[in-house]
């Protein structure tokens, strides 16, 4: 049976995994497997109180707020449009970071009528387009929406930008920003009272491990 102080953190494959894994360094917890060799879903750690959960980034809010996971690791656009509403965010760590930003074609025709915008960001793309009085149909996509407008389905985009290359190479360009993204410590609103010592604990050796420039 599982000890019930154990510690189930849920993270995501990909960037945020390669990035949040030497903070977790800090704090003693290495991976014992390799979730792009394994196809383990739990992940034992070097901590024998910690293990990991490998998740899609988008449910990671959600396994947190129903205390399947003690903690997780989520980036802010994921919040933001997360419907998760009773988390605590307490720790920034300074991870992989981009902007959320609206984008348009470079040879962009005059618009009339509703905006039509297209992005997985659904949620906060409707409340950024709300608060400029602007009146905007969104389209949800799950992906690739560099294309939308280049094929006529939307006016413009509402993406993560990093470099701006994806951009660029699809004749867009970058036009306002939404808001700056980093991933984020998350923790279950239980689990902070419940596993208070072993979560704070944890969270000052990660604090400290983001504010040490990289090695
Ligand atoms: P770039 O060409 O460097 O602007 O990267 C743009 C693409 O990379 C976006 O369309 C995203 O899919 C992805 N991307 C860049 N940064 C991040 C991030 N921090 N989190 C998630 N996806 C990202």
């Amino acid at each position: 049976m599982q000890n019930p102080q154990t510690l189930t953190i849920a993270v995501s494959k990909g960037r945020i995994y390669k990035d949040s894994m030497p903070l977790l360094a800090a704090a003693g917890i290495e991976p014992l497997d390799d979730p792009d060799q394994s196809r383990k879903l739990i992940i034992p750690t070097t901590r024998e109180d910690v293990r990991l959960v490998i998740i899609r980034a988008t449910d990671v809010p959600t396994y947190v707020e129903y205390g399947a996971a003690d903690l997780g690791i989520a980036g802010k656009d994921v919040l933001m449009e997360s419907d998760a509403d009773s988390l605590y965010e307490p720790l920034d760590l300074n991870i992989a970071c981009c902007r959320l930003m609206t984008a348009l074609p470079e040879q962009a025709s005059h618009r009339q009528g509703c905006l039509r915008v297209a992005t997985k960001y659904a949620k906060t793309a409707r409340w950024f387009y709300a608060k400029k009085g602007i009146k905007a149909e969104i389209i949800k996509l799950y992906g690739s929406m560099e294309l939308a407008p280049l094929v006529g389905l939307a006016d413009c985009i509402v993406d993560v930008v990093d470099t701006g290359n994806t951009l660029k190479a699809n004749g867009l360009y970058a036009d306002e920003l939404i808001a700056h993204i980093s991933s984020r410590m998350i923790v279950n609103q239980a689990s902070m009272k419940l596993k208070y010592n072993a979560i704070h604990d944890l969270l000052d050796k990660v604090a400290t491990a983001c504010q040490k420039p990289a090695a």
